[in-house]
């Protein structure tokens, strides 16, 4: 059993690094709310769901994909019509009249540089932004805009326009460049070498990507070298904050840690949180975990990380991401899963969390405010594990949504390229929202903020619009051996 003072501490980690996958229903989920979740899919699909995902796979295995998808077919429900994103357009000709003239006014009140504010109100900003707003599809009106924004030293609307755009256009090139642009103009070197790595693992065809990737290395460079200054500064100071993350006596200087990289921090803090857990150490549950783990892992880049897929023995439906590519799963996490495409979704979405930096980011941002790490250790003496939930909450509300949908998009190409099916990580969403229905705590703390039942909404129309395969391999007599029901 852990200690009670173990699973306080265990939760504050989790504040630093968990995504919206957590729950909080408190320290332990009701049994039976899990038996509702397991059951879920059959009483919403038909109630011979993972029956028909068996039979779909006995076809898949002997390449019969055709009759495989058909079967699956019959008890997924299509989802509905995406409203998809209109197709960029680049040439101001192929707009409605009113467009043009907004286009031409602002394009021709820039060159007159009008140096009253009124002015430059009206005949710039108003019908640029009008024109992003009735026609977002003409890309080179948010790549003014921003840059315009930016003229008149507005960073933050000129990174927002921007960053609109790449949501809605992650593919255009020069949305990008201008994106990496504003970014390294506006001293976020980390999010700029981000921006290009997404790029490079979403779009690996592309002609640019080599390009990207160099840059991606140059700014990521430049981002230690940065956090590095920063750092000698504030020590100075005596301003860097201690990580509590061994046992409260051994503080950990958070800036020489992250000094060391991202791989070297990800394996001090993991060692740290597996002294403390419950670790799983079943040797068929783990063989099993990481050779999916490593097999998605290949598909993402970043050779560098030392990829560690663990389990810990906590009944919260819980999977988290270290830095450096460090997994953990809660067994509530695998006991709430059917299908070896439920862990893929939600292990492909975990690793990409790492590739991307997130969590490392968050402890440079941690590092470097003091704020994080003092919250972390001032608050690990207390044992009130409903703070550490409602925190974890608020982090999450407000700033990962960004980052959550950044490890959705690359964690469902990864998904689908590695021939699993699209919505696995959708079909776990899905049981968590019906969690969040059914646990008492989690519904008045959730009602504000419907978290898994928004990323469904949003994995539907990413897997529509880029056209991911629903109907691919589902593994359920695979996952079942290993983790039976
Ligand atoms: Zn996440």
């Amino acid at each position: 059993m852990i200690k009670f003072n173990q699973i306080v501490r265990n939760k504050f980690l989790l504040i630093l690094f968990s995504c919206t996958l957590i729950l909080s229903l408190g320290n332990r989920v009701d049994s039976q709310t899990s038996i509702i979740a397991q059951n879920f899919l059959n009483t919403n699909y038909g109630n011979n769901y993972y029956s028909a995902m068996l039979e779909a796979d006995r076809f898949y295995k002997q390449g019969d994909l055709q009759t495989a998808k058909r079967i699956q077919q019959k008890v997924k429900p299509d989802f509905p019509a995406s409203n998809s994103v209109p197709v960029a357009v680049s040439d101001i000709a192929k707009l409605p009249t009113v467009a043009r003239q907004d286009w031409d006014t602002a394009t021709q009140a820039i060159k007159e540089d009008p140096q009253d504010d009124k002015e430059v109100e009206t005949r710039i900003f108003e019908p640029l932004e009008s024109l992003v707003d009735n026609y977002p599809q003409f890309v080179p009106a948010h790549i003014l805009l921003a840059d315009t924004y930016d003229l008149y030293g507005w960073g933050d609307d000129a990174l927002n326009t921007i960053e609109f755009a790449s949501q809605m256009y992650p593919s255009r090139e020069d949305i990008l460049d201008k994106r990496i642009e504003l970014l390294l103009a506006y001293g976020e070197p980390l999010e700029a070498s981000i921006a290009s790595r997404e790029f490079v693992y979403s779009y690996p065809n592309s002609p640019k990507s080599s390009t990207y990737q160099s840059a991606a290395d140059e700014y990521f460079k430049k981002y230690q070298s940065k956090l590095k200054s920063k750092i000698a500064r504030n020590s100075v100071f005596g301003g860097i904050g201690q990580a509590a993350i061994g046992n409260e006596a051994q503080g950990i200087n958070l800036g020489q840690m992250l000094l060391q990289g991202e791989s070297a921090t990800g394996t001090a803090i993991a060692n740290s949180y597996k002294a403390q857990a419950n670790m799983i150490s079943d040797p068929v549950q783990l063989s099993y975990i990481r050779g999916i783990g490593n097999k998605l892992a290949k598909l993402m880049g970043r050779n560098e990380f030392e990829y560690e897929f663990n389990i810990i023995e906590d009944p919260t439906p819980n999977a988290f991401a270290l830095p450096g590519g460090k997994i953990f799963f809660h067994t509530g996490m695998l006991e709430l899963m059917d299908s070896e495409a439920e862990l893929a979704g939600v292990m492909a979405h975990e690793v990409a969390h790492a590739v991307l930096s997130h969590g490392y980011k968050q402890l440079g941002e941690s590092a470097l405010t003091n704020t994080g790490m003092n919250i972390l250790s001032g608050l690990a003496g207390r044992e009130v594990g409903a703070i550490a939930n409602v925190g974890g909450l608020l982090l999450d509300k407000k700033f990962s949504r960004g980052k959550e949908k950044q490890a959705d998009v690359l964690g469902i190409r990864v998904l689908d390229a590695a021939g699993y099916s699209a919505d696995g990580l959708y079909n776990v969403m899905a049981k968590l929202a019906q969690l969040e229905g059914e646990g008492n705590m989690a519904k008045s703390l959730l009602s504000s903020h419907p978290a898994s039942k928004e990323r469904m909404e949003y994995l539907e129309e990413l897997i529509q619009t880029k056209g991911y395969n629903r109907y691919g391999y589902e593994g359920v007599a695979a996952y079942r051996g290993v983790f039976p029901r």
